[in-house]
């Protein structure tokens, strides 16, 4: 017989470690389902410092999808803030090339007649993840099956097969909690307890050494009001400073006098050592003049990583977010591939816990997230070899026609790279799962994965091709928080062997009927299914064994499926 727990342990569904984007993205997706989750974070609140800038397009649709879209692109800058990304040698000195991106007000209004490889139903968005995680924080305590504690550390856990034990212990002193969850997920970041107490080993590489964005970088979290008096160029979001001394970066946070400055470190530099006056002192070197600054907060981090768990799961117990991958910020990917796990595993928790599928379908979490994460690592890296491995001349701040000469080089090869790293639908759209055991591929040629071009494709196992419709909505705001089944083009296919399929397996299916041709030839086929995280599951013809086909997106070997204990 089951012993019963002592009234002293705390009962959940999934016990979440980690309250960072992954975290909290994570309990929005269980809580909108009903699913109890308990997220335990070893901090006093979400973030202080501004970590991630950049929210990319596909993080804003599931954003949009959880009915939050508009309230993040109203956080961090104001609405009318530019969203460049300038390139100098020093911010008051040359400035060498300039990417001009859409405002967040511009881009409400140009996504709606964006095409080809911007077809979406959102934009990125620069915010800093210091306030997203607030929204997401909000948001997550509104379901009434979520409850978030931060001040609360995991300690150990351990996973008997049926269910997993935890201690959690409060920072105020308060008695350690017992937790007992069905399930447990580290998103408990980079240095992941999780990870590491079941032993899983990073995979990839990590240690690459550059110029910029390879080894150790300086952050600075800063407030500095005179900075846009002092620089002689427009106002920009990204400003990066080009130089022989010493390269850096650095990202508005406010709009107004806040921004997040990240410079690099030479290896003979003791920065984990440095006073506010060595801040002060590489903060005046990359802006080329003194001005005055309140620094918030400091410290170092290492950039180089390309890094990638060998496993994402060992029973009940799963890793998400950066305590599965490591980045090099360049891209902005670490974030977004973050709050992606999360709408992975969320609705696959949500369907074994509520009985709506098997245990097995958790298995494709990792199928799917962990060729994700060695793509998106990779992306990364190659634009921190873009950026980081460009040598900077001392000759490229001289007064000569040799300094003018060298400013051309650099300007022609940072408006290259800008490009390269700050406009990339194919990496936000373009993740696939073909390989996965939950997708039922049709064969269809697929257009090549490159970061900077996006082929919409309606072939099972990558984001739905998107449309505005002649009302003005997105083509997603139609499809249903669980699955959907597109019944596309004038003449109506028939779906009833797929209603009463997902009858029978207890699926929540809604059957969306759009009849205007384009989208029928968007789909290239009558009918497709979409997965709760927006993903085509498979697409064909009325005639196909929908039942084979229901079973196998839910990793179902039986026509019914049965509540895991
Ligand atoms: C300078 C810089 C710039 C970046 N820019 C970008 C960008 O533009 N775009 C982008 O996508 N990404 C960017 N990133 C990366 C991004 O910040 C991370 O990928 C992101 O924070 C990962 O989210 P997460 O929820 O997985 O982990 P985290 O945000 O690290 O959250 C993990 C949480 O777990 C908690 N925790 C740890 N151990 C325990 C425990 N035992 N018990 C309870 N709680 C625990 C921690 O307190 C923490 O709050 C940047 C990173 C850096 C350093």
């Amino acid at each position: 017989m089951p012993t019963q727990p002592s009234p002293a342990v705390r009962e959940t569904d999934v016990l979440i470690a980690g309250g960072g984007p992954c975290g909290l993205m994570l309990a929005n997706e269980l809580g909108r389902r009903g699913v109890r989750c308990l997220v335990v974070d070893a901090k006093a609140d979400t973030a202080f410092n501004p970590q991630a800038n950049a929210t990319q397009a596909r993080t804003m649709e599931h954003f949009r999808r959880l009915g939050f879209a508009h309230e993040i692109r109203a956080l961090g800058l104001p609405a009318d803030h530019p969203t460049d990304i300038a390139y100098f040698t020093r911010y008051a000195q040359h400035e060498l090339s300039r990417i001009s991106l859409p405002t967040a007000a511009e881009a409400l209004v140009r996504i709606k007649s964006m095409t080809g490889s911007w077809s979406a139903a959102e934009l990125p968005h620069r915010v800093s993840q210091k306030f997203v995680e607030q929204a997401l924080r909000r948001h997550a305590q509104g379901w009434p099956s979520v409850e978030v504690r931060y001040g609360c550390t995991l300690e150990r856990f351990a996973d008997d097969g049926a269910s997993v034990s935890a201690t959690v212990r409060p920072a105020d002193g308060a008695a350690a909690q017992e937790v007992r969850a069905q399930f447990l997920v580290g998103a408990d970041g980079a240095r992941s307890l999780v990870r590491r107490r079941l032993g899983i080993e990073w995979g990839g590489v990590t240690g690459i050494q550059r110029e910029f964005m390879g080894g150790k970088m300086f952050a600075i979290y800063l407030r500095a009001p005179a900075f846009l008096s002092a620089l002689p160029h427009a106002k920009a979001w990204m400003y990066v400073a080009v130089n022989h001394q010493r390269r850096a970066f650095m990202a508005s946070v406010d709009g107004v006098s806040e921004y997040a400055f990240h410079a690099a470190i030479r290896p003979d530099e003791d920065a984990d050592n440095w006073t506010e006056e060595d801040a002060r002192r590489v903060f005046a070197e990359a802006v080329g003049v003194e001005i005055p600054i309140q620094i918030l907060s400091m410290g170092t981090w290492l950039a180089g990583h390309a890094l990638v768990a060998q496993k994402f799961q060992r029973g009940r117990v799963f890793v998400a977010g950066d305590a599965a991958h490591l980045f090099t910020p360049t891209g902005g990917l670490g974030y977004n591939t973050a709050v992606e796990d999360a709408v992975n595993l969320g609705w696959k928790l949500a369907s074994v816990i509520q009985g709506h599928a098997p245990a097995a379908l958790l298995d494709s979490y990792e199928a799917e997230r962990k060729p994700l994460a060695e793509r998106n690592t990779a992306y990364a890296r190659r634009f921190a070899d873009s950026v980081g491995l460009f040598s900077a001349k001392p000759e490229l701040e001289h007064a000569s026609a040799q300094g003018e000469a060298e400013r051309e080089r650099a300007a022609r090869h940072f408006n290259e790279h800008a490009r390269l790293e700050f406009n990339i639908p194919g990496v936000t759209f373009g993740g696939r799962y073909d390989a996965s055991p939950v997708i039922v591929g049709d064969g269809a040629t697929l257009p090549p994965d490159e970061p900077n071009a996006y082929t919409p494709t309606a072939s099972p196992g990558g984001r739905p091709p998107h449309a505005w419709l002649d009302d003005g909505s997105s083509l997603y705001d139609h499809f249903h928080s669980e699955w959907t089944l597109l019944a596309l083009g004038s003449e109506a296919p028939d779906t009833a062997a797929f209603e009463s399929a997902a009858k029978a397996l207890s699926m929540d299916l809604r059957v969306v009927r759009m009849a205007q041709p384009s989208l029928r030839e968007l789909y290239e086929a009558p009918l497709a299914l979409i997965r709760p995280d927006q993903i085509v599951a498979w697409r064909g013809e009325p005639a196909t064994d929908a039942q084979s086909v229901l079973m196998r997106v839910i990793a179902s070997v039986t026509p019914t499926t049965r509540k895991i204990q």
